[in-house]
This record gives C-alpha cells, sequence and structure tokens, in this order.
C-alpha cells in the first residue's frame, strides 16, 4: 500500500511504480533520470511537560484532526533537529512554554499510519505558557484532572498513562508499545462542546 506519487520530483516526469533492481518493494521510479523517491514512516516528537509543583501542561487542539480534544505538546519532526530539540520546538509552538527535555519515555510504533513517536519527559522553565495558533487553551493538570475521556490520540493517552504510572513507582524508564490496530474513530458528537453540530 502506497500512496500515489504521479510525477518525478527531480525532473518532473512521469514516475512508474515498480521494484527497482536490487530492491524488494515497488517504489516510484522515474523512467527519465532514474530517480527513486522512496516513501518512509514519520516521526513524530513530543513532549510531557512538568511544572516544579508536579502538574503537566495540556493543550487543547485548536486544529483538525481530533480539534477541540485535549494532547501534551507534539508533532511532525523537522529536518536536521533531534527528537529532544523538535519537543521543545513544539512546546513553544503549541502552548507558548519553555521546557527542558528529558529523557525518552516511550517509542510508540503505529504501522497502520507509519508513523513513530518518540515521546520525552519535560521540565517547565518557568510558569509562563499560553494559547497559540494550535491550541484554543492551554492548563496545567493534576492527573486527576485529565480529561481521560477527551484525549486526542491512542498514543497520548498510553503516554500520559505510562508517565503517571512511573512517577507513582518512583522510577522512570524507557518503554515501547505497538499500536498495530486502527481505532475507532470519534464521533463529532463525543467532542466536548460539539454535541449540537450535525
Ligand atoms: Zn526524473
Amino acid at each position: 500500500m502506497s500512496p500515489e506519487i504521479r510525477f518525478c520530483n527531480a525532473c518532473g516526469h512521469a514516475t512508474d511504480f515498480r521494484i527497482p533492481d536490487g530492491d524488494h518493494l515497488p517504489r516510484h521510479v522515474c523512467p527519465a533520470c532514474g530517480h527513486i523517491q522512496y516513501l518512509n514512516p514519520k516521526v513524530i516528537v513530543g513532549v510531557i511537560p512538568e511544572h516544579a509543583d508536579g502538574r503537566v501542561l495540556m493543550c487543547r487542539r485548536n486544529i483538525e484532526p481530533r480539534f477541540g480534544l485535549w494532547t501534551f505538546p507534539a508533532g511532525f519532526m523537522e529536518l536536521n533537529e533531534t527528537s529532544a530539540q523538535g519537543a521543545a520546538r513544539e512546546a513553544l509552538e503549541e502552548a507558548q512554554v519553555d521546557v527542558q527535555v528529558d529523557g525518552l519515555l516511550m517509542v510508540i510504533n503505529v504501522p497502520y499510519v507509519s508513523q513513530i513517536y518518540l515521546i520525552h519527559r519535560g521540565t517547565m522553565r518557568g510558569d509562563h505558557f499560553g494559547p497559540t495558533f494550535e491550541s484554543s487553551e492551554v492548563r496545567l493538570m493534576r492527573e486527576d484532572e485529565i480529561p481521560w475521556d477527551e484525549i486526542a490520540f491512542p498514543t497520548i493517552l498510553h503516554s500520559l498513562r505510562q508517565f503517571f504510572a512511573d512517577r507513582a513507582g518512583g522510577r522512570y524508564g524507557l518503554h515501547s508499545l505497538d499500536l498495530t490496530f486502527r481505532p475507532r474513530p470519534p464521533q463529532r458528537a463525543e467532542v466536548p462542546g460539539d454535541a449540537a453540530t450535525p
């Protein structure tokens, strides 16, 4: 299963979809210039920012998908950055928060969408945070204030649960998880405050 790519991104010629010599999977190959466009998984980097008082910083999504649901800062890794740099950048972009990114908490494979999540623990520097284009609301929450039924993605939910379990046990580790089946998408009526939307 591969997204359709119709034209070579090197020369613009129409591409073929075939197994190149010495390879084992079909690729988008340019018959004119020989360029092969490889498609590989996307990496999502994220951080759970922890305040000095133990609360964690959560963001209500102001963008699709999962508009209106909650997450911690996470997004697609950019070229030429480390996972920690990417997580810190996302925290600034999504929550206006300056975070010292600490160790990795979770590595999550999501093969049905060809994504890998790298989720870090993090420590807030100072008290400043606030809403952004991507987050309509940004709030510090205790564990018992987390809206567990309104979390945007299973990867976020599993990471939060692991974070609080580790902290309760007084021992942080690096955990891995494979999410191998596609969850049922949330219905619009399940989005809080959105029940009247058809
Ligand atoms: Zn070409």
